[in-house]
């Protein structure tokens, strides 16, 4: 795809922002929520750190979850019990620090005989004793139930699409939605950088040589087409489903060996109720239909994709194939005309079983470091993330390897260090302040910027009084929800917005719910142009609207 070049508006080359000559700490590759998480606690440790993402900042697999922060409940069936464990304890500790992201979800699972309604209420009995702390010191909108049965008139009523031959009720049980991942994903990033950290998007890792203790990374800056070396003390490569591209660049041999499994969702019109309604399929895999901004997700699937990670795509057959597996299991059919978006990715898996034999939906989403110490690459290290879910944890144990390395024993804080959109204790508290502090806000909009953006809020209704008098008038989307200019004003200069569809698909999430009205696409477009003085050009607009195509 042909990107278009927004060279005016950036310096001749943002590389140069780096120290000259500085051996920075460490080198994070990949600004997917890996990479975000270990950027982030890198720098609250106080390293000298710089982060490089080859597109935008989560642009690869953290756009592509089913938007789930959860502990695995499938996973309890493979006796995966630390895995789930740790991932009970990483939602709850998400949920604290970005409770605006991060909101309480029902699942609907239905049964049709007896042996599976015990057998599932057992696995929900563990699931609830393995998460015993989950509401530990978490706000009443953020906290979760324990698990309950439902008998088949109240399942019909929570969700009348459930198919009812043979159904005897259905089990409901509590994770949490991460309503925009890519923005979270940036948070952890922005985070960072306001402590002092370096982060570039649009810039590759092209060639990675050690000189003695010293790696020397070569960096490409994409926009402007100029090449840097960046000196580090160590490099984590958290480059998911590219990372075998990455070792082998570090390594100058194969050493990792990844899967990479497709996993593609659709966002259809509103079928859903207020809970996610869960499909076992015959093939004993699970289909989620999720509520999601008014509309609704489907997915997911995951089949193994054997070619370069660079070409994925999302084929109109991939996406014929989940309508027709999902269709097996409503009460009516989901048309090609009902399919407003879709999106997929790779999960980067490593195969350590001899069972799999290809079938990537019974690999173990567990996450993987490798240190390179043994084969003469001290210093550099490899970070897989099995799940969104579990990446700052991910975080924490790589970022103590790195320590261990620096010779420096700092400890980690970022179970308990909010990012600078969570400081604050609960939304109906912040949409108070925020109202004290704004008397001319509408509730809905000190609302709508609260839950979207946490206690960054504050700076976004400072901007629109001070230069708009917070009278400016929202600009109303087809599912009505409304968007301020202010809020697109703020993004657009600050948030590394380099082309449009950085501001629609990764940081305010406009573009993810379907295609925009022109006349919304007109007017946000005018203003993501004054904010970034440049005019938007017909390759940017072209590669919003063709990503509805299918
Ligand atoms: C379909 C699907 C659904 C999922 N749903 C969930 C869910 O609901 N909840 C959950 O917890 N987990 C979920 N996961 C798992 C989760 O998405 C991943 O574990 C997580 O996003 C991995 O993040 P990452 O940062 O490791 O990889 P990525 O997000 O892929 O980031 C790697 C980055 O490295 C960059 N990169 C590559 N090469 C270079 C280079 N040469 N130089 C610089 N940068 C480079 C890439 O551009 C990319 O942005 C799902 C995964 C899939 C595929």
């Amino acid at each position: 795809m042909k990107k278009a070049n927004p060279k005016s508006s950036i310096p001749p080359s943002r590389l140069d922002l780096l120290e000259k000559d500085k051996i920075y700490d460490v080198l994070v590759i990949g600004g997917g929520i890996s990479g975000a998480a270990i950027f982030w606690d890198s720098v609250l440790r106080g390293l000298s750190s710089v982060l490089v993402e080859k597109n935008d900042y989560a642009s690869g697999t953290s756009q592509a979850t089913s938007k789930l922060i959860h502990g695995g409940l499938r996973y309890l069936k493979n006796a995966e019990f630390a895995l789930v464990k740790e991932s009970l304890d990483e939602r709850r500790i998400l949920a604290k620090l970005t409770p605006h992201s991060i909101k309480p979800l029902g699942f609907l699972i239905p049964v049709y005989d007896y042996k599976n309604k015990y057998v599932l209420q057992v696995g929900l009995t563990l699931y609830d004793l393995l998460s015993y702390n989950k509401n530990k010191d978490l706000s009443s909108d953020s906290m979760i139930p324990p698990h309950e049965f439902l008998n088949r008139e109240r399942t019909i009523s929570e969700d009348p699409n459930i198919p009812r031959a043979n159904l005897l009720g259905s089990l409901l049980y509590y994770d949490y939605a991460n309503i925009n991942p890519e923005r979270h994903t940036c948070d952890f990033i922005f985070s960072a950088k306001r402590r002092g950290g370096n982060s570039f998007n649009y810039v590759s890792v092209t060639n990675i040589e050690k000189n003695n203790d010293i790696y020397l990374t070569t960096v490409m800056d994409s926009l402007t087409n100029r090449s840097a070396i960046i000196k580090s003390k160590s490099v984590v490569n958290s480059a998911g489903p590219w990372a075998d591209y990455i070792d082998k660049m570090a390594l100058k041999r194969n050493e990792t060996q990844i899967l990479r499994s497709k996993g593609i969702h659709i966002v259809t019109r509103n079928i859903s109720q207020k809970h996610c309604s869960v499909r076992i399929t015959k093939n004993k895999k699970h289909l989620f239909v999720i509520p999601w901004r008014g509309k609704t997700i489907i997915g997911t699937t995951d089949v193994s994709f054997n070619e370069s990670p660079d070409i994925f795509n999302v084929t109109r057959q991939d996406i014929q194939n989940l309508i027709n597996e999902i269709n097996e299991y409503l009460n009516f059919k989901i048309e090609d005309s009902d399919v407003d978006y879709y999106y997929g990715g790779m999960r980067p898996l490593v195969d350590d079983s001899t069972e799999s034999k290809g079938n990537t939906y019974n690999l173990s989403r567990k996450t993987e470091i490798t240190d390179h110490k043994d084969v003469g690459f001290s210093g550099y290290f490899t970070a897989l993330g099995g799940k969104y879910t579990t990446s700052r944890n991910l975080a924490e144990k790589v970022v103590d390897k790195v320590c261990d390395v620096l010779g420096k024993g700092l400890p980690c804080t970022t179970s308990t260090t909010p990012l600078y959109s969570g400081n604050f204790s609960d939304l109906p508290t912040l949409i108070k302040d925020l109202k004290n502090r704004h008397s001319k806000l509408s509730d809905k909009k000190a609302y709508n910027l609260c839950s979207r953006y946490g206690s960054l809020a504050y700076e976004i209704a400072e901007l629109g009084r001070d230069n708009l008098k917070n009278t400016s008038k929202p600009i109303l989307s087809s599912q009505s929800e409304e968007y301020y200019p202010e809020e697109i004003d703020y993004i657009s200069r600050l948030e590394d917005v380099m082309f449009l569809s950085d501001f629609y698909f990764r940081r305010s999430g406009i573009g993810n719910i379907g295609k925009p009205s022109s006349e919304l696409f007109r007017s946000i477009n005018s203003i993501v142009g004054a904010s970034i003085k440049r005019e938007i050009n017909k390759i940017e607009i072209n590669d919003i609207l063709q990503r509805y195509e299918f």
